[in-house]
Formats: structure tokens, sequence, C-alpha cells
């Protein structure tokens, strides 16, 4: 397949017809979405205009380039439901500000795709447009941004797909789908436009065929936005030459296939013990993301966004009758926890200890980066499950399922997920971690894989 680069610079020098070739490309997804259901909106007018807009400026960045988002990012005038019922109708009045830069660089934005409600998952399993893996329909492509991991593998043209992720959200369904996940340093880009599943933890990033890509895409939506309170004022540090890697110990009792394959992969390294992240990282992260989860949801009463009733009745029972009705069974589950855990009388308990069991969590990850400076892990713990399988999970055994990916989100680190090879027909990723800003080491750690 035609590179990204590659096929930039034919637009940009006129050697390509935008416009049609946007069409072929609305064909492909719209029969690939009949199968798979990856998108939960396929914005061919949005898409059609942008191309138009193309042909005559095409000196962006990405040019020509077909971009699908995440259905949690805002789009224009695009109905926005972050994978939920209650958001259905919800057309946001502005672009999210990775949105404003990517239209800038000539992008061509061609659909909203399939999530995990508001982010609550692993699966992709908790919405009604559930997307399914591109290696065998009766497996689920990971989540919550399945939607985007798997139109990313089965897609025939130049592609690059926005995600988000809050405890693994990106790195999870890339390893299930086989493509490249790259997560940021938290901050690192803007969050204004995102719909927030967990403030403290909820970072946009790239899904791409190649790593290189990924980082391309970074590269043009990183950066300091005075709209977002948590944007950092920073630039990347340099790569080093020589990078010092490690392997996280507890991170391989695993299936041993699975560790096989991953020892396999990394060349000179140590094994290095993080037994707090082990520990305490899954208690930590659904504490803190269900906690912030629960007052972000607040705002959805059937007032100012999406759906809504007659307003017949006291504004109680209205909000009660709103949320009973549109929200799903997960997000009340989250809702009822994350409450629990902030309440008076139970917040030393959970919530402001959690917090502590955090702060223990960063200083482990810093005290490796004194000595280490690329960590890795497999991204997840099993093979793509079937639906079958994960409709036996009890909520406890879905949640530990992201053993693997919470511990660096909780630290705001940036990681990457490789795929590292297939076992019975079905891909594998391998996850790096690197230090604060140091994405470019990511990097350059993925050229030696
Ligand atoms: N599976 C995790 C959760 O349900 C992470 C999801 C995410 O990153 N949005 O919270």
């Amino acid at each position: 397949m035609e590179t990204i680069q590659n096929f930039i610079k034919q637009v940009q020098k006129k050697e390509i017809n935008i416009v049609e070739h946007t069409h072929k490309v609305l064909k492909e997804i719209k029969k690939i979405n009949k199968e798979y259901n990856y998108f939960i909106n396929i914005t061919e007018d949005l898409a059609l205009n942008s191309a138009e807009k193309v042909k005559k400026n095409q000196n962006g960045k990405l040019s020509g380039l077909f971009i699908s988002v995440k259905d949690d990012i805002c789009v224009k005038d695009i109905e926005c439901t972050c994978g939920s019922e209650i958001l259905k109708t919800y057309k946001p009045p502005f672009n999210a500000t990775v949105i404003e830069k990517i239209i800038k660089e000539g992008a061509i934005i061609i659909g909203k795709t399939s999530q995990d409600e508001f982010g609550f998952g692993s699966f992709s399993t908790n919405t009604k447009t559930m997307p399914k893996n591109p290696f065998d329909k009766s497996r689920s492509c990971g989540g919550s941004s399945g939607g985007s991991a798997g139109i990313t593998q089965k897609i025939s043209f130049p592609h690059l797909s926005l995600a988000e992720s809050t405890g693994g959200s990106i790195a999870n369904p890339a390893s299930f789908c086989g493509v490249t996940g790259l997560t940021p340093t938290y901050g690192l880009v803007s969050r204004y436009g995102l719909i927030d599943y967990a403030s403290s933890l909820d970072k946009i990033g790239a899904m791409s065929k190649n790593p290189e890509d990924a980082f391309y895409l970074l590269d043009i939506i990183k950066g300091f936005d005075p709209r977002d309170q948590t944007s950092l004022n920073k630039e990347l540090n340099k790569p080093k030459n020589k990078l010092k890697i490690a392997i996280i110990k507890e991170s391989l009792n695993i299936n041993k296939e699975i560790k096989d394959l991953i020892l396999s992969k990394v060349k000179n390294y140590d094994l290095i013990s993080l037994p707090n992240v082990e520990k305490y990282s899954i208690p930590t992260y659904y504490i803190i993301a269900l906690s912030e989860a629960s007052t972000n949801l607040a705002k959805y009463t059937g007032l100012r966004y999406g759906q809504t009733e007659p307003l017949n009745k006291e504004y109680n029972e209205f909000f009660t009758e709103v949320r009973s009705k549109y929200f799903s069974k997960e997000s009340k589950r989250r809702i009822i926890l994350g409450t629990f855990a902030r309440m008076a009388g139970y917040r030393e308990a959970f919530y402001l200890k959690a917090m502590k069991t955090r702060t223990l969590i960063i200083n482990e990850y810093k005290k490796a980066f004194q000595k280490y400076d690329i960590l890795i892990s497999p991204t997840m713990p099993i093979l793509p499950p079937k639906f079958t399988e994960i409709n036996k999970l009890t909520p406890l055994e879905n949640y530990m399922m992201d053993i693997l990916t919470v511990g660096p989100n909780l630290a705001g680190l940036p990681h990457i997920s490789l795929n590292s090879g297939f076992i019975n027909k079905l891909p594998i990723g391998l996850m790096a971690i690197s230090d604060h800003l140091n994405e470019n080491n990511l990097l350059e750690f993925t050229k030696t894989i």
C-alpha cells in the first residue's frame, strides 16, 4: 500500500483527483461498515466538501489524507454521541482543537468511530454499534476506541485515526486489531472539545498502520492550548542515541505464547520489577476514573445536551427519567461506584487513598526511568476474546483486563502499542512506555522492532 507521506505529496502536486478519490473511499468504508460496524456515522457531506476545498488549496501537511475520528471528539455540526444513547442528536457548535488543527492542514474527515459509551469498557461492547474484529468477526476489536482500530486495519486507502485513551483505550484496540496505537504524554495534546470521561486521565492520540505515521499525526495535533487548563507548554525531549530497555517482570505472568512472542521481539533488555504498579494500578485507576466520571456525567440531564423528555413534572423527576432511560447499565454502575467513592464518610478510605497510591505508582515509574529509557510489556494479557466469552465476564473480571494498560495511563506516561506478530491468526501487541515528553525515544524504539 501507498505510504501516507507519498499520498500527501501526490495530492500536493495535484497528481491525484482528490474528489474522485474521496468518492472511492466513501464507497469502500460504507461496504466495510455494513459488515463490521466501525462507524457510528459516516460523514459523507463533510468529506466531499473538504475534498473540494483541498482541490483548491493543497498545501497542508495532511492534504487529502482521510482521517476517522472517535465519537468522543467534537466536530462542528456533526452528531457527537460518545457511543451513548443519551447524547443522540447532540451536534457540537464548535470544533475540538485537534479537529481545527487537522482541518487546517487539509485532512478529510470521513466519519465518527464506534466506541464504548463514554469510553466505559475494554471491548467496545458497551454500545449499540459493536465493532467486529477485522481478523475474526466473532471477536472483539478491543476498546474503547474499537471502531478507530478496526477501520485502521481494514481500510485500503491512506488513512489515520484520532482516538482517545483514559486507561488504555488506544493501546488495547490497537493490539487486538494489529495496528499502531500511540498515546501521548498527558497534556501534550489539547483536550478542548474532547467529551470527558475522567479529566485527569483523558488523552487524545493516534492510530495508524505504521508507527511513523502515528508520530506524524502527533506532531500536528500536539501543542499548548490556553483553552485546556491542563495543556502543557513544553517541547518534546530529543531522542537518546542508545536506548536502555527493561521488560516489566510482572507483566509476563500471562499466557506463555504471548510471553514468548514478546520476549522474542526485544533485544538487549533487563528485567525490572514494578510491584506497586502490579498491585495497585487496577483499584487506583477504577476509583479515580469512576469518581471523575460520576461528576463529569452529572451534566447530562436532558436540558442541555442530547436526549430529552417532555418537561411536565418536578425537575428531579425529570432528570431521573432522562438519566434512567438513556444511560446504559454500565454507565449507571460507574456513576454509582464513583459517587460512592467520593461520598462524605467514604472519601478518605477510597478516593483520597487512591490519590496516594497514584503518587506511589508515578514514583515507581519515575525511579525506573532514572535507569531505563523504555519499559516493555505485552499490551493485553489475552488474545482478542469472542463476544460470547465477554458476555460471561463479571464486571470485576472485565476491569481486570486492563491490568497492563492502566499503569502508564495513571502516570500520564506516553506509550505505544505495536503489532508484534500473530498467535492463531490473531494479532498480539507489544507496549513500550517512556518517561514524560520522551515520545521521541518511543519513535526510536519502534525502529528496532
Ligand atoms: N477499559 C478502561 C475503562 O473502562 C479504559 C477505557 C478508556 O481508556 N477509555 O475505563
